[in-house]
């Protein structure tokens, strides 16, 4: 058994398709100088037909997916049309008299190398991106034709080196049990697709294997734990049917729940919103029964395109999100940028610590201008719907005002230009920098909510950085020091009489809700595929404990201990039957 990453739950077995790396037959003559022009003809055509291709891509993906995840061939797009690319392409043409397709073999190779030498996962995404489009381009040059793959093909487990988001459009998604990568991260752009699709993922298997997959090889793929088996033996395939007939009667027996009121056996509610980063996430949230969206990170609006989004097209999209929530709460939080999610068209400066620096807030607060352009849209879009606006990485009381002072100045430019749009917009913030804690009685003066995100919170308490697998080990949101923060947060906002909510990943953390519940939290915020496992928990809890739960926690020294207690608790949950409570 291999362990690798897993990057989308669900089980596969079959056999491997491996898709061949392909194998360029660059020609190694130079062009003759009077050839020159005919050379650029070339290219030209060469860079039309590949354009002309990832529209037509995009606009079948827009119809499958929808459009957040087609505008990642936006990007593709903007490749071909970068000067910086582009001009390294003809450079190679014109002054070593290189044919095309050499030079933009050269050119691709130079850019990868470069992006792939940066310590930047972000980075090192854009580089197979850049690979993508140049091989789509080769491919044009070079007269070599897509892979077919025969009618009669049966379902597969694809094996690739690198996924690209091309490939996986190409490929029948029917066909396509489930996917192995030999290298790339669960946050890459072809596994965000392979979520949205619902189709199993392991990446990054490559230096476990002793020996290549070939194609025919039988395997089996679990995206949820990222273990791999190849030509496991008949008593683990059997083991496996039976988790995968498991996997798919508990997705089925979890959907019976979608219809049920979110609320304890003894008749506290417990709201259920989504954590979405586009509207297309948004109907896979609402069929797990979404009782609204607690938190839309709305920058990978503004990454995926080679602009800052217009406050027009930013308006359609908000709306639309408001529109298909009929009424219910859509929490829009202002663009998180900077620290791992970065612009491909704006430079940041160069920093030691991103995760603490120009990002977040601090970025709108100060390009007020970008700034003012995302807060009329959402102005606008709030004409539609329950709107609410969150603004995130708050440390200070000053923050909230200035921020809710370019509030205001949107608002009035909009009422002098005539827009429609909604004054009363409940306006909150992000719980997730410790300072923010320590001041939370002040915040709440100032704010009608107040939203945890406990990944930036427990990585700023602990000192522990979120992205660093070495020190991994510490990144610990059972530690006291979190759960004093939550509950300090937590008793701000019931004190002051606002509504908090958490948005974290430990919201889906079922070992947590009863800690939650009885902190007094109202509302948790969580992605498409937690929200039903939570909720079948919550239905089998009674909130009456959870109050004597949170004094035993809090007397807690240690993280073991806060475990063994959470562990406890959630196991006697566990062993009860679930009651439905009648809707209020
Ligand atoms: C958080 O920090 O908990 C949060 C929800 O925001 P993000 O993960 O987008 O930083
Ligand atoms: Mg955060």
């Amino acid at each position: 058994m291999i362990q690798a990453l897993g990057a989308s739950a669900g089980i596969a077995i079959g056999k491997a398709f491996v898709l061949p790396n392909w194998e360029w037959e660059l020609p190694d003559q130079k062009i003759d100088v009077a050839d020159l022009a005919k050379e650029f003809d070339r290219l030209y055509e060469g860079v039309r037909r590949s354009k002309s291709e990832i529209a037509q891509m995009k606009s079948e993906l827009d119809e499958a997916v929808g459009a957040q995840e087609s505008s990642i061939f936006d990007a593709h797009i903007a490749i071909l049309e970068d000067p910086v690319f582009m001009n390294e392409i003809q450079g190679i043409i014109q002054r070593q008299y290189k044919a095309a397709e050499v030079a933009v073999k050269e050119a691709i190779d130079h850019f990868v190398t470069m992006f792939d030498l940066l310590d930047d996962e972000y980075m090192k995404e854009r580089a197979v991106d850049i690979k993508d489009v140049g091989n789509r381009l080769l491919k044009h040059l070079l007269g070599v034709p897509e892979i077919d793959l025969p009618e009669d093909t049966q379902p597969f487990v694809l094996v690739v080196r690198e996924l690209t988001p091309s490939q996986l459009i190409h490929l029948r998604p029917e066909l396509v049990l489930g996917i192995v990568t030999m290298v790339g991260s669960p946050t890459s752009h072809a596994a965000i697709m392979a979520r949205a699709f619902g189709i199993p993922l392991v990446m990054g298997v490559e230096s476990k294997l002793e020996a290549p997959i070939v194609t025919g090889d039988l395997l089996i793929a679990d995206g949820g734990t990222g273990q791999l088996y190849i030509e496991p033996d008949p008593e683990t395939v059997e083991l496996y049917v039976g988790r995968r007939q498991q996997y798919l009667a508990q997705q089925e027996q979890l959907r019976s729940l979608v219809a049920l009121p979110s609320v304890t056996m003894d008749g506290v509610p417990l709201q259920l919103g989504a954590n979405i980063s586009s509207v297309k996430e948004l109907e896979a949230s609402l069929e797990s029964g979404a009782e609204g969206v607690g938190l839309f990170r709305t920058e990978f609006l503004y990454m995926d395109r080679s602009h800052f989004p217009s406050e027009e097209e930013q308006f359609e999209v908000y709306r639309a999100a408001a529109e298909r929530l009929n009424g219910k709460p859509l929490v829009v939080r202002t663009l998180d940028i900077g620290g791992d999610k970065q612009l491909d068209y704006y430079e940041m400066p160069e920093e030691d610590n991103p995760f603490l620096g120009y990002r977040a807030i601090r970025f709108s607060l100060h390009r007020k201008d970008l700034f003012k352009i995302q807060l009329r849209a959402i102005l606008r879009a709030a004409a539609y719907g329950d709107v609410q606006i969150m603004y995130p990485l708050i440390a200070s009381v000053e923050e909230v005002r200035e921020a809710n002072g370019v509030l205001e100045e949107a608002k009035r430019e909009l009422a002098a230009e005539g827009i429609a749009y909604r004054a009363d917009v409940p306006t909150g913030i992000m719980i997730e920098v410790p300072a923010a804690v320590a001041v939370a009685d002040l915040l709440a003066e100032e704010v009608s909510f107040f939203s945890i995100g406990t990944n930036d919170l427990v990585q700023f308490t602990l000192a522990v950085d979120r992205m660093n697998e070495n020190i991994g080990h510490l990144y610990e949101p059972f530690h006291p020091a979190v759960i004093r923060m939550l509950a300090q947060a937590a008793e701000a906002a019931n004190r002051r009489g606002i509504s908090v909510s958490v948005c974290g990943e430990l919201a889906g953390d079922v070992r947590a809700l009863p800690l939650l519940l009885g902190l007094g939290i109202t509302v948790l915020s969580l992605s498409a595929q937690a929200i039903l496992p939570v909720k079948e928990c919550l239905l089998r809890t009674r909130a009456a404990d959870c109050r004597a739960l949170v004094q035993q926690v809090l007397a807690c020294r240690t993280a073991a201990e806060v475990r063994g207690v959470l562990e406890a608790f959630h196991a006697e949950t566990e062993s009860r039957n679930w009651q439905v409570q009648p809707r209020a």
